[in-house]
């Protein structure tokens, strides 16, 4: 990584020492295919880190390995100084680290809220033991549970709030997107990652999903972001810090302002899309 280990706000939380999220020399294989080879990368709370490089780089994969769906090969991770390399994807949503998924995964005939409160399910205390002998609690917290859904809902999307009680399938895509990172909010997360939140947006919605993302830098302070985009405008316009991932291997990081000069980026992205660039 560029810098040295303690990230200026990583200094935050409580007994904390160094960053919030940590990755060491993580890698995986498949088969013959290195797809994340050697990736050392911080984040510290309340930052938000943006993720490029061409198709297949393995930006992906990265978040698979980060949020536990994929097991490394090698490396470690850490969540506030506690290693979470290896633990199932459940156990490192619980522990605070939420994700978006490249293609939506909605639930189509369910309300907007109802899919903000399958968000919460790591949150919520009653199990389905509780809800069958303690029915006035189950309805009671999911009650609680629907008004802060709708409280989520306002605070990525005012408009989104408006049709909470519409079924997610009739959105459009910029829309669903937007009701996905309510979603993930809804786990009360310490980081966020989202993978190619602007895909299938035109350029007037992903000036919408700006504008939103800064709402929720400004109303969760201490929330971090790694937001992986190809749309450049985004890239420019929001983070900090940029990392970029080549053949699996980290290539650069910086800010985008320096990083899109560095002749190594520059040949990776002209190598394979030029539109990329
Ligand atoms: P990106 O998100 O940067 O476009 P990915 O992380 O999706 O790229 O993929 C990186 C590489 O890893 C690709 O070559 C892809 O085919 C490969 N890959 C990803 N997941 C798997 C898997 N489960 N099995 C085999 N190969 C995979
Ligand atoms: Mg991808």
């Amino acid at each position: 990584m560029g810098e040295a280990g303690m990230g200026e706000a990583g200094m935050r939380g409580p007994g904390l020492s160094g960053p919030l999220l940590e990755a060491r020399n993580l890698s995986i294989r498949f088969g013959g295919l290195v797809a994340v080879s050697r990736v050392d990368f911080s984040l510290a709370a309340g930052e938000v880190l943006c993720v490029i490089g061409p198709n297949g780089a393995g930006k992906s994969t990265l978040f698979n390995l980060i949020s536990g769906l994929y097991r490394p090969s090698s490396g470690t991770v850490r969540l506030a100084g506690r290693d979470i390399t290896g633990w199932p994807a459940h156990r490192i949503a619980a522990a605070g680290i939420a994700r978006t998924f490249q293609s939506s995964r909605l639930f189509a005939d369910l309300t907007l809220i109802d899919n903000v409160v399958i968000g919460m399910h790591c949150r919520t205390r009653t199990g389905v033991f509780d809800a069958l002998l303690r029915p006035a609690r189950a309805r009671a917290e999911l009650e609680a549970a629907a008004a802060r859904a709708g409280d989520l809902l306002r605070l990525v999307s005012p408009d989104l709030h408006d049709r909470r009680h519409s079924l997610a399938g009739a959105l459009p895509q910029a829309d669903r997107r937007r009701l996905e990172i309510a979603r993930a909010l809804a786990s009360e997360p310490k980081v966020i990652l989202l993978d190619e939140p602007s895909s299938g947006m035109d350029d007037r919605d992903t000036d919408a999903l700006i504008e939103d993302i800064r709402l929720t830098m400004t109303e969760r302070p201490g929330l971090s972001y790694i937001i992986i985009e190809h749309d450049m405008r985004l890239v420019a316009a929001l983070p900090e810090r940029v990392m970029v991932i080549d053949y699996g291997e980290k290539i650069a990081e910086g800010p985008f302002a320096e990083v899109r000069l560095m002749p190594r980026v520059q040949e990776a992205y002209l190598g394979r899309k030029a539109t990329h660039a």
